[in-house]
């Protein structure tokens, strides 16, 4: 067997000096625009320069944008090499020989960043951003901390200050990441918390409250608007971090150009879609420009239906609806996520992107449970020694039965999955699962208010 100097059995290395320098604007190529984000009082199409008090001005520059591929910064670029990026991917062989499968399975391995998910690629951009603008402070909100800590960690490399809300659940029952993210400079709140007039008020009706990711999204706003030097950061959902995670996807082209292929199925999992928009758009540019039938599917969590059970309509991002109305697939702002394993997949929404992507039929979605998910994970450890993260594991059950259905079928499919994280701070989902104790949840019903733009 010959093997290039970068390509090894398993791994499929680009050089540093081979990282894209551009990211891929998908608005660029949808067959039409992206309905636009509605004003929440006036129900109208909001002014993107109003927006201009929580995020950085050239964020919503991008938010906007249709230009087709968008400069990364040479400071961006280098705190992605510091990451390390460009990530591998990797071949799982003995995964495809455990399953006795035909097809090819490749992970990208987004696992690799030092606080082990894809979420550095944003923070990084954002963070850069707002400090170019002289703002010192950012403050967000975290479910279970990935995001938290992929905020502090940026804010940490372009010294600024950052605050974070943890969903007070979290906080008190998943410490470790929170610690991570106090390592790293950051303050840390439990949302509900006594910072904010909201958040105040639900301590007043309940002191115990546990908290939900759209409360600690409304804390987060409250804060921001209240403090002239700081500015808002999201981890997931908007135009503008979908753009930053396509780094994912442009090296994975290359990655897979280099070793003469291209990927029949391409899958990931979906929270709010950034890691898989990421990792997926710049192979959809060639299905929508007609060069390519691959086959795209996103993969959720049964508890969250949010695009294989939602409605696609225009809703909010937060539970206290501050924040502007999105045309997306959603199961309702007021949707109580039950308490999954996989907190980076329990949110009400989905990118509006790939909301649109999904209704048209570009790209399909599947939902699974997560027993069945985590079956998925215990299978890859046992196979590739490989600790999968809650959230990419709901794709792995997807890759796991579609490698069984090629090999009833004998289609040799080359199958590309993003591994977008660890589970290495998961371990007490995975004992849970080891004794048998998960439990499955599903929505009776799915109820989603009506809200009719003025225009
Ligand atoms: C946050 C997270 C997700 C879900 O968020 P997306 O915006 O949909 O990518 C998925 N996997 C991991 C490992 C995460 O940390």
């Amino acid at each position: 067997m010959s093997l290039k100097a970068h390509e090894s059995e398993r791994f499929i290395f680009l050089n540093p000096d081979e990282i894209p320098t551009a990211w891929y604007n998908i608005q660029a190529d949808l067959p039409e625009p992206l309905p636009p984000p509605l004003d929440p009082t006036t129900l109208e199409p909001i002014d993107p320069k109003l927006l201009e008090r929580i995020f950085a001005k050239e964020l919503i520059r991008q938010e906007v944008s249709t230009e087709r591929f968008i400069k990364i910064p040479e400071e961006v670029l280098e705190a992605y090499l510091r990451l390390p990026r460009p990530t591998p991917l990797y071949r799982a062989r003995r995964l495809e020989k455990f399953l006795k499968t035909p097809a090819k399975i490749y992970f990208k391995c987004e696992n690799f960043s030092p606080t082990g998910s894809h979420k550095t690629n944003t923070a990084i951009a954002q963070a850069y951003y707002n400090k170019e603008q002289g703002i010192k402070r950012l403050v967000t909100e975290t479910g279970a901390g990935q995001w938290g800590t992929a905020l502090a960690y940026s804010c940490m490399i372009f010294g600024l200050k950052c605050r974070i809300y943890m969903v007070r659940v979290s906080y008190t029952q998943k410490p470790g990441r929170r610690i991570i993210a106090q390592l790293y400079g950051a303050e840390m709140f439990p949302s509900p918390s006594d910072q904010t007039e909201f958040g105040r008020k639900l301590l007043k009706e309940n002191p115990n409250h546990p908290g939900t990711l759209g409360i600690a999204i409304s804390e987060a706003l409250e804060d921001t608007l209240t403090h002239e030097d700081t500015r808002y950061s999201l981890g997931s959902v908007l135009n503008h971090v979908l753009l930053h995670q396509t780094i994912i996807g442009l090296e994975a082209k290359k990655q897979f150009e280099m070793i003469g292929e291209y990927p029949d199925v391409v899958c990931g999992c979906i929270g709010g879609g950034s890691n898989y928009a990421g990792f997926c758009y710049p192979f959809m540019m060639d299905k929508l420009k007609g060069k390519t039938d691959t086959e795209f599917v996103a993969c959720e969590s049964k508890a969250v239906p949010h695009t294989t059970k939602g409605i696609y309509t225009y809703d909010f991002g937060d539970t206290a609806k501050m924040t502007p109305l999105l045309k997306m697939l959603t199961i309702g702002h007021g949707y109580a996520c039950p308490p999954i394993h996989a907190g980076g997949l329990r949110y009400h929404g989905m990118a509006p992107s790939i909301s649109y992507l999904i209704h048209k039929g570009y790209m399909r979605s599947v939902a699974y449970h997560q027993t069945e998910v985590f079956k998925a994970a215990q299978i890859l450890a046992q196979t590739e020694g490989l600790i999968t993260a809650p959230e990419t594991a709901h794709s792995l059950k997807f890759v796991v039965d579609e490698a069984l259905r090629c090999r009833e079928t004998g289609e040799k499919k080359v199958i590309a999955m993003n591994y977008s994280g660890h589970g290495l701070l998961d371990l007490g989902a995975y004992e849970q699962f080891l004794a048998g104790k998960l439990v499955d949840y599903e929505p009776e019903k799915i109820e989603v208010p009506t809200i009719v733009p003025r225009k």
